[in-house]
């Protein structure tokens, strides 16, 4: 049998579409419907990333095998349920005994690498089990580590990957396989040019599956999540956000980096890169259908979406040598450069600089971006103010920047609100704003009535 890889689709299961037998069950059922469909992407079981996350942290014995437990039962309870769980009971234990090991270690000394090496267990794990759910289901399939070839920098917790290489160790490793049969892989974990295991970042198997999709020019990228597509905002936000049927690229993506939680910002980049669509459904409900994510819609709105992100930090920079000064943004680039922080959004007056630093928790260790280091670095330039647990909410459309009247209609609802910076014009695809955390899910459903509904 063999299939034309250029009608060949990636299908990605998120961590709630693994999570236990019945759900690995139900996106088998998924994979099963289409013959297209010829690689798997898997996340870990859901709940398994951030436990492993935690024992890399080094915890003292008695929490850690609270933490070991509460995997090892997660993942017992898939293997239990199969009809011949003996065949792969050794392979779990032993990385079982991997993650008891390697926690152990990391509360003796915690670093990158480790935390790395010890996370990436969850993805080996979910699709070891995966695999016999659907071999038990008389699917012939290959178990395929993706260390293989999804070459990373060394940059732990947050690799970026190495296109040109990933694209002919794809080619060499994995193209031959997918003619064979199917083929299950992992999510979210690669390796370095010395061989340690590497992480994309957290949520980072979306991305994996987007990735694997340009190097080996596949026709789609299918995400199977919890929600059926993407919505005109957070439905658990609003009850009346409408499913979004198509959707561009730059939409979505600015949705993606604006705090959209259905697809990892990076996503977007390959699919862009290579105009690969990408689908966004439901496991559990297929028939619900989803979202196209594509080059071109018809009839682009001006209004598409608002997306909301939590806990942004708010650092402004007083200098009154700014005054007609010239070389001080680069100076305070150069420090956020050396401290490994992109700058979001940015506002700017005559002897000030406001900008925001995302802290979501981008990198595996979710470590805060804002240390002593950096504060220490920027105050002997200028003073530094900060403000945290702010929100941004992000108004992403068409041609924004192009329309007139969009501040009225926007802020003319926000009346009773305190807007604390504003970033319109860079980009005509969105219009973004800082308030207050506690405020930020009134702001949204405010102006998601106006806007939307
Ligand atoms: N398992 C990883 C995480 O929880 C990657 C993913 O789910 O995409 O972040
Ligand atoms: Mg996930």
């Amino acid at each position: 049998m063999t299939h034309a890889l250029s009608q060949t689709v990636v299908a990605k299961f998120g961590g709630t579409s693994v999570a236990d037998f019945d759900a690995m069950n139900h996106s088998a059922d998924v994979v099963l419907a289409n013959k297209q469909v010829r690689l798997v992407v898997l996340s870990a079981s859901a709940g398994v990333t951030n436990l492993l996350v935690a024992l890399s942290e080094g915890l003292e014995a008695t929490e850690r095998f609270v933490k070991l437990d509460a995997i090892r039962k997660i993942q017992y309870d898939i293997l239990e349920r199969l009809a011949n769980p003996l065949v792969i009971r050794e392979e779990i234990d032993r990385l079982l005994e991997n993650i008891t090991t390697l926690a152990e270690a990391a509360s003796l000394a915690t670093s990158n690498a480790l935390t790395d090496e010890l996370v990436s267990h969850g993805e080996l794990m979910s699709t070891l089990l995966f695999v016999e759910v659907l071999r038990e289901r008389g699917e012939e399939v290959q178990w395929f580590d993706v260390r293989k070839v999804m070459r990373t920098s060394d940059r732990f917790g947050k690799a970026e990957p190495d296109i040109a290489v990933l694209a002919e160790l794809a080619q060499t490793h994995l193209q031959p396989r997918l003619v064979e049969s199917l083929v299950i892989t992992q999510g979210f974990i690669g390796s370095e040019p010395k061989g340690r295991t590497t992480t994309l970042g957290r949520g980072g198997s979306d991305y994996t599956a987007a990735l694997l999709g340009e190097a080996l020019h596949l026709s789609q990228v299918d995400i199977w999540t919890d929600v059926p597509g993407i919505y005109t905002t957070d439905p658990r936000v609003v009850p009346a956000a409408k499913r979004i049927d198509k959707i561009a690229f730059e939409e979505a993506a600015e949705m993606a980096t604006f705090g959209a939680k259905v697809l990892h910002p990076a996503t977007l980049l390959p699919a862009v890169r290579s105009e690969i669509p990408v689908f966004v459904g439901c496991s559990k409900d297929p028939a619900a259908g989803g979202t196209m994510v594509c080059g071109t819609t018809e009839n682009p709105p001006l209004f598409r979406a608002l997306a909301l992100r939590r806990r942004q930090t708010l650092l402004t920079l007083h200098s009154l040598s700014m005054l007609h000064s010239r070389g001080f943004l680069a100076e305070v680039f150069t420090i956020l450069a050396r401290h490994n922080i992109s700058v979001d959004l940015i506002t700017t007056s005559e002897v000030s600089v406001a900008i925001t630093l995302d802290t979501t928790g981008s990198t595996s260790t979710g470590d805060s971006l804002l240390t002593t280091g950096l504060l220490t670095e920027l105050s002997s330039l200028c003073r530094v103010e900060v403000e945290e647990n702010l929100a941004l909410v992000a108004l992403i459309g068409n041609e924004l920047s192009k329309a007139c009247g969009v501040g009225k209609e926007v802020f003319g609802v926000l009346e009773p609100f305190n807007i604390r910076m504003i970033c319109y014009g860079a980009s005509s695809h969105n219009l973004c704003f800082l308030v207050p955390g506690g405020e930020a899910e009134d702001v949204v459903r405010k102006l998601h009535r106006n806007l939307f509904e």
